[in-house]
């Protein structure tokens, strides 16, 4: 149940930045190999906002592609995986620039 862990700390910061107000909609930045599954995300959200300020909450979700900076040839690419090589020259290891994301981008309280 990683998704919902990850559900249950999402409803712990939209708490501290809500005060008591009640959150409206909630919008999240999830990388391409942040691990995370969007889908799963959606799926546990209902059930893990009940009886929180979330309760009945839009989410949204934002999917970044994950890139890297290749350091031989100054392209920034996008990448399939971590130890990608660069997919212009070959070069290696690139470095990465995002994808590995997962954060609350903005929340609408009422
Ligand atoms: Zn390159």
């Amino acid at each position: 149940m990683h998704e919902l862990s990850i559900v249950t700390g999402v409803v712990e910061i939209c708490e501290q930045h809500a005060g008591a107000r009640r959150v409206l909609a909630v919008n999240l930045v999830i990388g391409a190999l942040s691990g995370v599954v969007p889908e799963a995300l959606e799926f546990c959200f209902e059930a893990a906002t009940k009886d929180t300020l979330l309760e009945g909450a839009k989410l949204g979700i934002e999917r970044v592609a994950a890139t890297g900076f290749c350091a031989a040839c100054g392209k920034v690419s996008v990448i399939e995986g971590f130890i990608d090589p660069c997919p212009r020259c070959g070069g290696f290891p690139l470095e990465m620039r995002s994808g590995a994301e997962m954060r609350v981008k903005d929340l609408e309280v009422e």
